[in-house]
């Protein structure tokens, strides 16, 4: 989609620091962090959100999350992260390009605000 900034960002055409890229997702360190680790993992297919993502998306779907899961692993926060999806106005939600936050390296709260 030409007027999404997470789309951009895949493009290279807005800089980001991108942790983790394949196929299908691409990774990027959010800009105001949140905890030490504050990851923003996206599908490739521009999605607006959970609540428009349709059966076909299923498998991308998890596909984040299995992204998380290998970071976790890979920044040694396996002890305690969190993934967030914000879904509307109301939750915070600020993109309308699907993404999943990967939240850790800290102690959390629960429940979250
Ligand atoms: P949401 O509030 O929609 O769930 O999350 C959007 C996230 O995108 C926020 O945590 C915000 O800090 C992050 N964000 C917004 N604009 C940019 C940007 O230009 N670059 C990066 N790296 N993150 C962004
Ligand atoms: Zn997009």
């Amino acid at each position: 989609m030409t007027d999404c900034l997470f789309c951009k960002i895949i493009k290279g055409e807005i800089p980001a620091r991108k942790v983790y890229e394949d196929a299908h997702t691409f990774a990027f360190e959010d800009i105001d962090p949140q905890a030490p680790t504050h990851v923003l993992i996206i599908p490739k297919k521009h999605v607006r959100g959970l609540k428009e993502a349709q059966v076909e998306d299923a498998e991308l779907i998890g596909r984040l999350h299995l992204v998380a899961a290998e970071l976790g692993r890979r920044r040694g926060i396996e002890d305690g992260y969190r993934t967030v999806l914000n879904v509307g106005p109301k939750s915070g939600q600020s993109v309308f390009h699907l993404h999943l936050h990967l939240i850790g390296g800290r102690e959390m709260k629960w429940p979250p605000g």
